[in-house]
């Protein structure tokens, strides 16, 4: 699904520049749950911006579903982006005057599906969430995980082939985070590609593979039995 390989990447500062990926490679296969674990500054965001398209690599390749990432014009990335990735972000990014339903019917949109088909599939992944019942309540009103859970339905809609998480509980406390982590697992269960970037070890156990970052290289790769987030409520 995900292939890199000697992927680099520099952010200029000034006259000098800041390397940050300093040669990555890794393959992800279909269905994973990957944790990108590493301390701030060691270049998580950074490598999953690439993966997502949001940002491109100094050099190095990037394979994705068959298809090299490289030098694609705006629209075409964009048209990728929205084909194959789902985001999701720690501070959940959902629109503040559209409700639950119409943030996780956006992507659809931009895909130019009618509104009616639109607002049913919205429906269906919110209904996947376990929020059904708040569809039509604005972002303000709904908690911290709750929202998280629109900007997983929302990351979802479009069916992308990998769904990409930038420290996804990172804004919620230990019981939410573990409610959140419950529904990622469930999503992977049912054979979805997931990587989840993260600095807590805890969060990264509830992974089946850990991808440990460190001054911008891959010190350590290893699958691990993953910890199921279940909470006894
Ligand atoms: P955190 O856990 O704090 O989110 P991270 O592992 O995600 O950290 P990155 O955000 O990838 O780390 O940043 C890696 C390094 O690159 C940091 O030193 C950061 O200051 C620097 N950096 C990130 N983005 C930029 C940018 N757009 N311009 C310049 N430097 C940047
Ligand atoms: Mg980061």
């Amino acid at each position: 699904m995900i292939e890199i390989k000697d992927l680099h990447k520099s952010y200029k500062m000034g006259s000098n520049s800041l390397h940050v990926l300093k040669g990555i490679n890794f393959n992800v296969e279909d269905g994973e749950l990957v944790a990108i674990m590493g301390s701030s500054g060691s270049g998580k965001s950074t490598l999953l911006n690439i993966l997502g398209m949001l940002d491109e690599a100094d050099s190095g390749t990037y394979v994705l579903d068959g298809i090299p990432i490289k030098n694609l014009n705006e629209t075409k990335a964009a048209n990728y982006r929205n084909k194959f990735l789902g985001f999701i972000f720690q501070s959940f990014n959902l629109i503040n005057y559209k409700t639950a339903l119409e943030n996780v019917a956006l992507p659809l949109y931009y895909q130019k599906m009618p509104r009616k088909q639109r607002q049913e599939k919205a429906m269906k992944y919110l209904e996947q969430v376990g929020l059904k019942e708040w569809s039509h309540h604005l972002p303000s009103e709904l908690s911290g995980g709750q929202k998280q859970r629109v900007a997983i339905a929302r990351a979802m809609v479009a069916e992308p082939k990998v769904l990409l998480a930038d420290e996804l509980t990172g804004a919620l406390d230990s019981k939410t985070s573990y409610e959140v982590m419950e529904l990622i697992q469930n999503i992977n269960d049912q054979g979805n590609t997931i990587l989840v970037v993260t600095h807590e070890p805890d969060i990264a156990q509830m992974c089946k593979r850990i991808v440990h970052l460190k001054d911008g290289v891959i010190v350590k790769d290893e699958k691990v039995k993953q910890v199921r987030a279940k909470v006894n409520v």
